[in-house]
Order: structure tokens, then sequence, then C-alpha cells
């Protein structure tokens, strides 16, 4: 029985390591993404050359009624949702007296609103199924703060706090929620960063080095299986020993 899977923000990094990692173990993937529509049908192509059913869904998941648009297409054109990853997220660095509100709203519109609007728009169906599981994607930033990125640290805390109650709440309606936590790794929302602070954030890790996003999509997918049929509430950070 193929299972699915919801990535959203999956047209590049995380995301799109995971949407491959789901796809080579036989899953269905439905690949949200935002703007990047060259990207997604890139993925999905290369989805579709490794044998598996994937379609590319678009929407903004601060829209409450464009992460409901991915929902209804990924369940049309793959079936029921099994796995919801909510991975698609924003960053904004700057002292935190620079950040206008406009940037703090828009942090947590994306990174906590979209997993609000995403996992609104598969629970009632999960709920009635009686099964499912909800993944949200966080960072060491949301578990220990970060200097110049208060709101992005704020909105990843958040995250936390929102996977811990939602575990609470739905595991008696047989639903996991569990929380990856990620170290710096090597995407594209890291490449603003000059080589002496890659340089200083790789020699701050004890594995010594960034990670990569094939990394972070093994802990999701561990996650997302039965292999983890016991863990909920729980936040895992694949982080190289940054933060210990
Ligand atoms: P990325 O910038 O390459 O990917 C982010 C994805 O989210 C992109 O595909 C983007 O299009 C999508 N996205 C952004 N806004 C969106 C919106 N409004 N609606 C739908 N999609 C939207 O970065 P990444 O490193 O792959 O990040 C993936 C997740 O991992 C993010 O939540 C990020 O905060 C988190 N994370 C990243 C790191 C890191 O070091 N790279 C560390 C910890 C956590």
């Amino acid at each position: 029985m193929h299972k699915t899977v919801l990535i959203t923000g999956a047209s590049r990094g995380i995301g799109r390591a995971a949407a491959l990692r789901f796809a080579k173990a036989g899953w269905r993937v439905g690949a949200g993404y935002c703007a990047s529509e060259a990207e997604a049908h890139t993925l999905i192509a290369e989805l579709a050359g490794l044998g598996a059913m994937a379609a590319a869904v678009r929407g903004d998941v601060a829209d409450a009624e464009g992460a409901a648009r991915m929902v209804r297409e990924t369940r049309s054109a793959l079936g029921h949702i099994d796995v919801l990853i909510n991975n698609a997220g924003i960053a904004h660095t700057a002292l935190f007296t620079d950040t206008d509100y406009a940037a703090w709203r828009r942090l947590f519109a994306v990174n906590v609103d979209g997993a609000y609007h995403c996992a609104e728009a598969v629970l009632p169906d999960m709920i009635s199924r009686q099964s499912g599981v909800i993944l949200n994607v966080s960072s060491i930033w949301g578990l220990v703060g970060a200097s110049c990125e208060v709101g992005y640290s704020a909105s990843k805390a958040a995250l936390i706090g929102f996977t811990k109650a939602l575990a609470k709440e739905l595991g008696p309606s047989g639903i996991r929620v569990n929380c990856v936590a990620p170290g710096v790794i090597d995407t594209d929302m890291n490449a603003a960063l000059d080589p002496v602070a890659r340089a200083a954030l790789a020699d701050e890790t004890p594995l010594c080095r960034l990670g990569t996003p094939e990394e972070v999509a093994e802990v999701l997918f561990f996650l997302a299986s039965d292999a983890a049929s016991f863990m909920t509430g729980q936040v895992i950070s694949p982080n190289g020993g940054i933060v210990i």
C-alpha cells in the first residue's frame, strides 16, 4: 500500500531532499511550492524518474486558501495524505532593533501560521481515519535563540510548542506530531553567509562541518515511518553537535 506525503517548500533545500528520500522508498509525494514553478516541475520529473507518483502543488502557506488548495490538489492527484511535513520557512537576519513589525509579522505568517493552515487542512481527514503524522521543521535557534535572528528564533520556538501541544491533543486520535530542529544546513537559506562566517559555524560544530539537506531528510523519513511508531511530541535535532 502506497503512502502519501505532502511536503511544503519542496522545490529546493531540505524539502527537495525529503521529497527524493520519500520517493526512493516508494512513497507518493505532493511537492508544495510557492513561486518556484520551474524548480518544482524539475523535481517532479526527477521523482517520476525514480518511479514515484508525484504532483507539484502550488500555494503560499501563509494564506489559508493557498494551504487548503495544496492539500486538496494533493488528495485529488495522489489520494489521502498520510504525512504532512511543514517545512516551508523563511529567515530574517537583522538586529532586533532593526526588525520592523512587517518583517516580524511575515516570519510568523510563513513559519507559524503556515504550519497552522496546513495542519488545519489535513487534520479532519486524519482524525476521521484515526491515523496520520505531522512533522514540523523548527531550528536549533528555536531551542537556544540566535542573536540577530530574534523573530526567526521566536517563530521556530513557537513551532516546538505547537508540536508538543498538538501531540498531546492528537495522540488519542492515532496521530503523531514531531519536530525536527536542524543545525546549520548547507542550503540556499545560508547562501548569503560569507566564507568566514561559514568556516566559523563549521568550527563551532563538533563534527566540524555544516549539515546536508539529505541528513535532515533522513530524520524526517524516520519520524514519518512506522519505525518511529512510539514517538510523538519529540524534538529531534540533527545538528552535528552544535547544540547538545
Ligand atoms: P530554503 O530557503 O532552501 O527552502 C525554504 C523553502 O520554503 C523554499 O522552497 C521556499 O520556496 C519555501 N517557502 C518560503 N516561503 C513560503 C511560503 N510562504 N509558502 C510556501 N513555501 C514557501 O531553505 P531550507 O534550508 O531548505 O529550509 C527548509 C526549512 O528548514 C525552513 O523551515 C528553515 O527555517 C528550516 N531550517 C533550515 C536550516 C538551515 O540551516 N538551512 C536550519 C534549521 C532549520
